[in-house]
């Protein structure tokens, strides 16, 4: 069909730059859909070729590995995914929308809630995707509603009751993000600005941000911290390859520059492995590993 032969699809799209850790191999295919129209044009190509479909946001809970993605990756980033409108108290916004631009425009608008968020470099729509908290709250208490579309290409508005939440969790994975819609609160700038700086501050002083990285690897096992008990077990600092375990917060694995995802998975296996001989304890990723 001619809409097929139109699809702007590129092969071998190189993934590591569009990543925190700037790590990874290529995207079999990839795609920036201008619209709603050509992502289901894109999702509908897949469907047809049993290819199966990932949604890219900022990269930042990533680890892509060396081999590449076998599928189609997406990458909401055009202006129609990534427009922000103020709906009363509240602002909907595409998924693509960054989330210190959320921030942002929050700030100017004088509306409270987002703050706490500050810092961290993802979407909206992988922030949703995986309920992204700090601090003792995540996105899931603010959240009024989300939009999105299933591989089929019909679009759904979820309520905040419809969505399963839980600990770094949405329960939204079979879906496309598009939008969501924030519930937040009336405020003045100087409220809003000071929490900005404050969070921004307790971030720099308790996370490692010298090297690029892909923030906590682990969840939190009930009432632990993933970051002590690796700390316990006399990892911080390990190095394989080109990765290393923070010396400073244990639970994230840094890239000092020529890290490989092999050299992370390993990393990975042997925090694992160290925390469940010493503490009995499963450690669960937070971070998604593609490929
Ligand atoms: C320095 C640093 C600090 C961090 N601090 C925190 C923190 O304090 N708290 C926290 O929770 N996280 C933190 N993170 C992790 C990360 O920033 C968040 O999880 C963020 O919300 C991920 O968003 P993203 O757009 O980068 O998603 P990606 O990493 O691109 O994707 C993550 C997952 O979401 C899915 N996804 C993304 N967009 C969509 C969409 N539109 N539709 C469907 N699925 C989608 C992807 O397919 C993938 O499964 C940190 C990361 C770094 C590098």
């Amino acid at each position: 069909m001619n809409w097929q032969r139109n699809l702007k699809i590129s092969n071998n799209q190189p993934l590591k730059d569009k990543t925190t850790m700037r790590i990874g191999g290529a995207a079999q295919f990839f795609c920036q859909p201008q619209d709603l129209k050509e992502l289901r044009m894109f999702i509908s190509w897949a469907e047809k070729g049993s290819i199966p479909v990932f949604v890219l946001g900022a990269g930042s809970n990533l680890l892509i590995n060396d081999k590449g993605v076998k599928g189609l990756v997406l990458k909401l980033s055009s202006a129609f995914f990534t427009a922000i409108e103020l709906k009363g108290n509240s602002i909907e916004a595409g998924s693509g929308v960054k989330v210190s631009r959320l921030i942002k425009f929050s700030l100017d608008k004088s509306l409270t809630g987002l703050e706490f968020l500050s810092g961290i470099p993802g979407t909206l729509g992988g922030a949703v995707m995986m309920n992204a908290g700090c601090w003792g709250k995540d996105i899931a208490e603010i959240v009024s509603q989300v939009k999105v579309m299933d591989l089929k290409g019909r679009i759904k508005t979820l309520k905040d009751k419809d969505i399963s939440f839980g600990y770094r969790k949405s329960g939204l994975e079979k879906y496309i993000i598009l939008k969501a819609r924030i519930r937040l609160k009336k405020s003045t700038r100087g409220f809003i600005e000071c929490n900005i700086k404050d969070h921004l501050l307790k971030r720099r002083n308790s996370q490692d941000l010298t090297f690029r990285s892909a923030g906590c690897i682990f969840k939190n096992p009930k009432l632990e911290s993933a970051g002590k008990l690796i700390e316990l077990c006399g990892l911080k600092g390990k190095r394989i390859g080109g990765a290393f375990i923070s010396p400073r917060h244990a639970n994230f694995i840094l890239n000092s520059g020529n890290a490989n995802s092999k050299d992370v998975l390993k990393l990975i296996s042997l925090m694992k492995k160290r925390v469940r001989n010493k503490f009995r304890l499963f450690l669960e990723p937070e971070i998604k590993i593609w490929g």
